[in-house]
């Protein structure tokens, strides 16, 4: 009998008011179904918001020291279960356990950071340009946060937004993907656990057409922050400025590791197997080309292609595995319709290009680590977001020209350079477009404690992570206070 679990509504675990549930299945062993999950509509969005509006009242006044207190709880709770999140979490979308134990751990620091934030929370006094006044900024609580959230990082990215949200003050409603609930679902109870009042987080589960767009478009939800697809982030946007919400969007990437001649080539290798194959190449910020200079070609591919080839499959939960599965059919599909339209378009695979489906690999969704060569800057592998475990390589004269290709995409998230030239370092951080450039060291590894997101069709401008996210889920409110006892007028010619 399959675990079922339940909605977490104004402090009660609940089912869909429809009965109807859905199922979640282990992507390295499709026969294994990890849960059943209410699949939930307008109904429990309704009672979700609506217990988060009226929790607001209450939460708001809270200090945010206090707050902090409760967010540090959940901290040390996430702490002593991190195993046992982790080993959930690689039953339900694949990746290895040492990922996923850094996607807990990447939820703890998010917690102690924000818990110490609550100390923090600064506003700004300035000087009166009157005399006997005082003007102050502070920051307020927004209202009724709608967190919307991929698969891809099922603990760390909805501890991003919810640990800050709360922090700030604001209530939540949360629709975590579909192929991972489970995890959100341990949130959910540990946020519990540590002592967050009733209604204050409430998590709907179901699918993103009916949960996420009811969330979304509702008129008592006032911010929304969602990290997902750049499609689906358009549509958000769409919806979202009928109520003219505030909206962080965190969307696709096509992320570049430039390699010049001059690189270590050892560290710009273990830097681009990394980047390209840990998380099966499923991270916004995975290494997606890899622009090589020509006169470091021949040898580095060499390397790269022995490299690849003797990465390890298998089902995350294996000390042994090195790469998981894709996370569902459909992924896998994506990767295996991509390698046909590389191939279309002229390119060479020099690794992989199958899916892979010896011995146990054939009860999951697993496709082998892929490399093309001979690609050119405007084929659609060159350009467009494959998000699976493919890597486009393209060769460069230059640095100029390793730039250029490197902002040739809508998308601007990560980007990596490895050189020994300050200069060219230097170069890079100025000219690539993208909000995250590394210096010798692969496009995926963001810190907790620093502004993390993307430029161009990437996203909408804001950033979570370290101090800026505190941006996004408060609102400014200026002060002026007038002690002089008489009524003085600003912006009057005196
Ligand atoms: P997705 O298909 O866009 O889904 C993301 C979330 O949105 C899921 O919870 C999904 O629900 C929900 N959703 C789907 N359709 C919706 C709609 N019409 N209205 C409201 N919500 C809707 O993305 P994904 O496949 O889960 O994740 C992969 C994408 O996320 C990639 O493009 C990746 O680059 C991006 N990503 C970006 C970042 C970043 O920080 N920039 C980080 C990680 C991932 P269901 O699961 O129920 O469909």
């Amino acid at each position: 009998m399959s675990k079922k679990y339940q909605n977490f509504i104004n402090g009660k675990w609940t089912d869909a008011a429809s009965g109807k549930t859905f199922e979640n299945r282990n992507p390295a062993n499709w026969n294994e179904v990890v849960g059943l999950f209410p699949k939930s509509g307008k109904e429990e969005v309704e009672a979700a918001v609506k217990a988060a509006r009226s929790a607001f009242e209450s939460w708001r006044l809270v200090p945010a020291p206090k707050r902090g207190d409760i967010l540090k709880k959940v901290g040390d709770i996430m702490t002593a279960r991190k195993d046992e999140i982790a080993t959930l979490m690689t039953r339900e979308m694949g990746k290895v356990l040492l990922e996923t134990r850094g996607d807990v751990q990447e939820g703890i620091d998010t917690a102690y950071y924000a818990a110490s934030e609550g100390r923090r929370l600064f506003g700004h006094t300035v000087p009166s340009e009157l005399p006997n006044k005082f003007n102050m900024a502070i920051r307020t609580p927004i209202g009724v946060a709608g967190i919307v959230t991929p698969w891809n990082f099922p603990m760390a990215i909805p501890t991003w937004k919810i640990f800050p949200a709360l922090l700030c003050g604001n209530t939540v409603v949360f629709k975590p993907a579909s192929d991972t609930p489970a995890t959100a679902t341990m949130l959910a109870e540990i946020l519990m656990e540590a002592g967050i009042p009733e209604g204050v987080v409430n998590l709907v589960h179901g699918g993103g057409g009916e949960v996420g767009m009811a969330i979304v478009s509702h008129p008592e939800v006032d911010l929304v922050s969602f990290t997902g697809s750049t499609a689906i982030g358009k549509k958000i946007s769409e919806v979202a400025s009928q109520t003219l919400k505030r909206v962080s969007l965190e969307l696709g990437g096509k992320n570049a590791q430039i390699v010049m001649d001059d690189a270590n080539l050892s560290l710009a290798l273990d830097g681009v197997l990394w980047g390209a194959f840990g998380t099966t190449g499923q991270r916004c910020t995975a290494t997606s080309r890899l622009l090589l200079h020509e006169k470091v070609f021949d040898k580095f591919m060499s390397m790269l292609v022995d490299r690849t080839n003797k990465l390890r499959l298998g089902d995350g939960l294996l000390p042994t595995t090195e790469v998981g599965p894709c996370v569902n059919e459909g992924q896998r599909n994506t990767v295996q319709s991509y390698v046909e339209i590389g191939l279309k378009e002229g390119a060479k695979l020099a690794a992989g290009g199958k899916a892979a489906t010896d011995g146990d690999l054939a009860k999951g969704w697993f496709h082998q680590p892929t490399i093309f060569t001979e690609v050119t800057p405007e084929m659609r592998i060159a350009k467009e977001e494959i998000f699976g475990p493919v890597l486009s390589v393209v060769r460069i004269k230059s640095l100029d020209e390793g730039i250029n290709v490197l902002n040739n995409t809508i998308y601007g998230l990560s980007s990596s350079i490895y050189t020994n030239d300050v200069n060219a370092a230097f170069q890079a951080i100025r000219d690539v477009k993208a909000g995250i450039t590394y210096i010798n060291a692969p496009t995926i590894g963001a810190e907790a404690h620093m502004p993390f997101g993307g430029v161009k069709q990437t996203g909408n401008g804001h950033r979570e992570g370290g101090w800026t996210v505190f941006e996004f889920f408060s609102e400014w409110k200026t002060v002026y206070v007038d002690y002089s006892g008489g009524l003085q007028r600003a912006q009057i010619d005196n």
